[in-house]
């Protein structure tokens, strides 16, 4: 089991852990109990339709000061999963593919505060959408208002990625999910960090490579993030190259 492994994550700042399933998830009370004792908050993450017949133990997670945050995917199940949800405090994020998806997402969220939801645009070859939704343009980059100091970061570190190390459950350790594992459970958070510093895929991914190089806005435009990665375009913007 990952914690009786990695007792090293009392050394981080934010521990979030997707569940698949969370109700076979038999040690779950003693996993609780050690989480409690760390300074870090802790973010469960589980499926709706897991959320519908567990939410007994997701009731008993919100009790111990753990946020809860329910994945939606955009089905017919949805609505009526989550109305059976609604008085209860969980976080959502609701994944999206295409603008239909986003107009139901709106008109579930009309009874949710902005604080308590997210949504998350999901790449499935639907370029088109992320063209006319998501891709940024001059003024969105612009308008970002960054210091000097977030402009030197983005010179030196992917500000999405830098410091995320995501362990898998057969033990493989990420620093990027979509890149290759670091390292395994087994080695040292102080060795997992150097091997993250040293590869230039994930903390240190940046906008190093044309066309971005090229760009006026270069340093001031977001660290790549894994839409990049998975679109396989460095410049996921309407800009014009000259
Ligand atoms: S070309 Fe690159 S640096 Fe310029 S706006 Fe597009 S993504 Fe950003």
């Amino acid at each position: 089991m990952l914690f009786y492994i990695y007792k090293s994550l009392n050394q981080f700042n934010n521990i979030n852990i997707v569940f698949s399933n969370i109700s076979n998830y038999f040690d779950l009370q003693i996993l609780t109990d050690y989480l409690k004792t760390l300074q870090a908050p802790v973010t469960i993450y589980v499926h709706y339709s897991e959320a519908a017949v567990n939410s007994n133990v997701l009731d008993k997670l919100l009790i111990e000061n753990f946020t809860v945050k329910i994945i939606c995917e955009i089905d017919k199940d949805l609505n009526g999963i989550l109305s059976l949800l609604k008085d209860k405090p969980y976080q959502y994020s609701f994944l999206i593919k295409n603008e239909e998806e986003y107009a139901i997402c709106e008109q579930i969220a009309e009874n949710l505060t902005a604080e308590n939801y997210a949504v998350i645009p999901v790449f499935d070859n639907n370029l088109q959408f992320f063209e006319d939704n998501v891709f940024l343009d001059k003024d969105d980059v612009l308008a970002s208002g960054l210091g000097k100091r977030e402009i030197f970061a983005h010179q030196a570190v992917n500000t999405n990625f830098f410091g995320d190390l995501i362990v898998l459950p057969d033990g493989k350790v990420y620093a990027n999910i979509n890149g290759k594992p670091i390292g395994t459970i087994e080695n040292s958070v102080y060795d997992l960090i150097i091997q993250a510093l040293d590869d230039n895929n994930s903390w240190r991914f940046i906008r190093n490579e044309k066309p971005c190089t090229d760009c006026l806005l270069h340093w001031l435009c977001p660290s790549p993030s894994n839409y990049e990665r998975v679109i396989g375009k460095m410049n996921l913007c309407n800009m014009k190259q000259e």
